[in-house]
């Protein structure tokens, strides 16, 4: 039996919620209807904040929208919120969160520069075995799907010159399933999504990392990709050429 007490969940608000038409029900879900023509910011969180356009909402505590300023010329992309975003209702605050904010000041990224969002805004979570804990889940294909207009209005409002996508999720949600960060992390890759995009790890994947020598230069790795992105948005400009990516 499921002993799931121990978790206190807040649920997302019980009212004022805005449907989904009935064509998308049938075709998939999506949060499109939802997307307010003209939108700022502000606007599209204050919507987003009531979507249920996929059952996540039941699961997550509450809409974690992007966050940064609308002239930041960066924008990171991770796959969802973690535990502590969840609470908070804000991207990228818990651990690995300050790991990407030390390696920005390492790489001498301005965090003012910078948006930070998800391919996906509520949590998803599985309680682990005792119930006491939320592990997190992996998004589906039809979640990241229902969830892209709120990432594609994002992109449209804030118009970033560098896109960055951290781990597999966002990189293979935005840049094909093909893409591989393992194999392309760092290159600079053709898309129409904004004038530079790369992909890297995610944060949260060095503080897996066991061994601590390991998780020291993998950093380091992570902040020489930093350090590209540092240098795109500088006057140098590229330094690597930029890849097609298979069709
Ligand atoms: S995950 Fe995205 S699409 Fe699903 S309910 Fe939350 S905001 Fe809406």
């Amino acid at each position: 039996m499921k002993r799931l007490r121990s978790i206190s969940v807040r649920r997302g608000p019980s009212h004022n919620v805005v449907s989904i038409s009935s064509r998308e029900q049938k075709g998939g879900r999506t949060a499109a209807s939802l997307v307010p023509p003209n939108p700022s910011l502000e606007k599209l969180r204050a919507v987003a904040a009531r979507c249920r356009a996929c059952d996540l909402w039941k699961t997550g505590t509450q809409t974690v929208f992007g966050e940064g300023q609308a002239s930041a010329r960066v924008m990171f992309v991770g796959e969802q919120p973690g535990d502590r975003e969840d609470l908070a209702g804000r991207p990228f605050v818990g651990p690995a969160g300050m790991l990407l904010d030390r390696a920005l000041v390492q790489a001498g990224i301005d965090r003012d520069q910078v948006y930070v969002t998800n391919v996906v805004k509520h949590f998803k979570w599985v309680a682990d075995e005792r119930g006491k804990r939320r592990i997190h889940k992996k998004p589906s294909a039809s979640e990241i799907n229902a969830c892209r207009p709120w990432l594609d209005a994002e992109l449209a409002v804030v118009k970033p010159e560098v896109l960055v996508c951290l781990g597999a999720t966002a990189a293979q949600s935005l840049l094909g399933r093909k893409f591989s960060v393992s194999r392309q992390r760092g290159e600079l890759v053709h898309s129409e999504l904004a004038r530079y995009v790369l992909a890297t790890v995610h944060p949260s994947s060095l503080l897996r990392m066991p061994d601590e020598k390991d998780r020291h230069a993998e950093f380091e790795r992570f902040v020489d990709d930093l350090r590209k992105v540092a240098g795109l948005i500088s006057s140098r400009g590229p330094s690597s050429t930029v890849t097609k990516l298979a069709s």
